[in-house]
């Protein structure tokens, strides 16, 4: 796993573990099409999806409106100061999310869309090998990401999902109920779930 940079340097909420998990499964699906994750944040997770799709001569598109979720917001728990441009009243997390693109060598793997995920989605026409969903985590935002992406993983393409928790205590409960959604409606299967990382697979 060839990552060019030292993850420990990179902002974001990614176990190492999740993390060489979604570099392997991105490395698995370079033949059924290119890889999307919504919510890039400083660019953790889109290192690992990256250098798969680095080597396999795949593309990722990196979705984030660069805003900060709820939770990263003045005044919330996972705020940060160092991301929040205090001229224009607002979280800014795109000048690292390139910074960290640049670092890693990816800036001819990724593709950065820098726009709210359901108004990417509104004319998205290009079947995908795999979808990373680890946008907002209101009931709102999970759910529109689940109707607006799963529909274009392809046969034999991986919908994984971030901050599963089977256990209320644990954390929110939205990625949980898209994770529910997605076995319930079909046509995905679990294949694993590495921590908080659900992978599921279509099957038809
Ligand atoms: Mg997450």
């Amino acid at each position: 796993m060839d990552l060019r940079v030292n993850l420990e340097l990179i902002k974001g909420f990614l176990d190492p573990e999740e993390g060489r998990a979604l570099y392997e499964q991105a490395r698995s699906v370079a033949h059924v099409g290119p890889c999307l994750e919504i919510g890039s944040y400083c660019g953790k997770s889109t290192v690992y999806l990256g250098a798969a799709c680095r080597e396999t001569g795949n593309t990722l598109f990196a979705i984030d409106h660069h805003r900060g979720s709820e939770e990263h917001q003045v005044g919330e728990a996972y705020h940060d100061a160092a991301l929040y441009d205090e001229a224009r009243k607002q979280v800014d997390t795109f000048g690292v999310f390139r910074q960290t693109m640049a670092l890693a060598e990816l800036e001819t793997t990724v593709v950065p869309i820098v726009a709210p995920s359901t108004v990417v989605g509104r004319h998205w026409q290009t079947p995908l090998g795999l979808v990373f969903i680890d946008g907002g985590h209101s009931a709102s935002a999970a759910h529109s990401d689940y109707e607006t992406w799963a529909p274009h993983v392809q046969i034999g393409g991986l919908l994984l999902i971030h901050d599963v928790f089977p256990d209320p205590a644990d954390g929110g409960r939205p990625p949980f109920e898209i994770f529910e959604r997605a076995l319930a409606e079909g046509p995905f299967v679990q294949v694993a779930m590495v921590k908080t990382l659900a992978i599921l697979q279509r099957i038809t």
